[in-house]
């Protein structure tokens, strides 16, 4: 079970909760509230078809709901839960950061990527992040708080909304080069450490994956959930029974230097995160990913690469590399071009699937946390 301090986040006495949303609750849920409203329990999923489905959350576009009902069902259930500070572009509109103000000023950001094959959104799941990674632009700031499941969920709504809208490129150019018209991928890899914020995630994830209106209809296997490592948390995401893959930020195969780039693992080992995550891979049936931000003589030596193939040798999984994205005022860098070869060198001779990521938005300080930094 979650520990105090590590893997759950108390609210400070006095702080406001965000507002409820048809997001944060179950159709059953949705019933109720609307029943208390004094409304038709139909209603509910008249809402959930207009929010989860057709991605409209202004009342002036329910026309099969009463227009003098329309105002009390969207304060009640459909309240504004955040506002655009703005959107900064690169990689010739493929890329697209949004920075998100919440109801309470707090700062948050998601990232939307267009591939040939597939869109996909990076997510925040915390405002800021409690796990201090010395690399990571979030990890310096600390945590402000968790997000609500409807402030998670309602940063993917409005992707959905903007790729079928064009804002990603429109239908037409998509169809003209066979490109998709719809988000398919999503990953919590924005601010916070999804697997602190435990209950409202896997919450999420469920509103994510039900099917149209009670959700989105997205398929788990397109969803990644990447984590530091807590242990105990993703014994608890096997249970859940999620096809979901998982993401692992390994960083170093060495407790000595893992200590230092990932502090919870003074807490949890390489050996034992590993186990977690194999065991993850074993009962989910997905591939898990490791991944490792390739740090200029901090971990990109051949012989860490070695230590890791040797890790994986044979396992279910598959090594991501992250150019390091530095970070303002950092004295870290990303790797020379020939030690991140050797270093691939190293993992591929024990047969272990390696790839590098490419480097999306790194104009737009698109490292985790950088434009929110900026914007404080
Ligand atoms: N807290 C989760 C998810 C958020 S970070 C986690 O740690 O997995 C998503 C990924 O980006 C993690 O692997 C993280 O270590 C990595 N990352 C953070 N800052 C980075 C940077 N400056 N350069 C490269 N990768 C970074």
């Amino acid at each position: 079970m979650p520990e105090p301090g590590v893997l759950t986040f108390v609210a400070p006495r006095g702080a406001k909760k965000p507002p409820r949303h048809l997001a944060d609750l179950t159709p059953a849920q949705r019933k109720e509230a609307v029943a208390t409203l004094g409304e038709k329990p139909f209603r509910a999923k008249q809402l959930s078809q207009h929010y989860f489905a057709r991605y409209a959350h202004d009342p002036a576009q329910w026309t099969d709901i009463p227009a003098g009902a329309r105002g009390r069902l969207q304060e009640a259930l459909l309240p504004d839960l955040m506002s655009v500070v703005r959107h900064i572009s690169c990689d010739d509109g493929a890329t697209r950061k949004t920075l998100w103000r919440l109801f309470d000023g707090t700062l948050v950001e998601s990232v939307l990527m267009r591939y040939p094959d597939r869109v996909t959104m990076c997510i925040s799941s915390q405002a800021g992040c409690g796990m201090n990674c010395p690399f990571c632009a979030t990890g310096q700031a600390g945590l402000d708080r968790n997000l609500s499941t409807a402030e998670i969920v309602h940063q993917i709504v409005d992707g959905m909304r903007a790729v079928r809208d064009g804002e990603m490129g429109t239908a037409d150019d998509a169809a003209a080069h066979g490109a998709p018209t719809r988000l398919s991928n999503i990953v919590f890899m924005g601010m916070g450490e999804p697997l602190a914020n435990y209950r409202r995630v896997v919450d999420s994830i469920r509103r994510l994956t039900d099917p149209e209106p009670d959700g989105l209809g997205l398929s788990q296997r397109g969803i990644t959930v990447s984590t530091v490592g807590l242990v105990p948390a993703i014994h608890r995401f096997a249970d859940e029974g999620f096809k979901c893959r998982l993401a692992v930020s390994l960083h170093a195969p060495d407790d000595e230097l893992r200590d230092t780039l990932v502090p919870v693992n003074t807490r949890w080992k390489v050996r034992e995160v590993l186990d977690a995550a194999f065991d993850y891979a074993h009962r989910s049936g997905r591939r898990v990913s490791i991944e490792y931000a390739l740090i200029r003589d901090v971990n990109d030596q051949a012989w860490r690469g070695d230590r890791l193939g040797r890790l994986l040798k044979g396992r279910h999984a598959h090594v991501n590399l992250i150019p390091l994205n530095p970070t303002p005022g950092s004295r870290w860098t990303a790797s020379r071009p020939e030690d991140e070869r050797a270093f691939v060198d190293a993992i591929a001779a024990h047969g272990v699937p390696v790839t590098v990521r490419d480097t999306r938005g790194q104009e737009i300080d698109g490292a985790c946390g950088q434009l929110a930094a900026s914007e404080r």
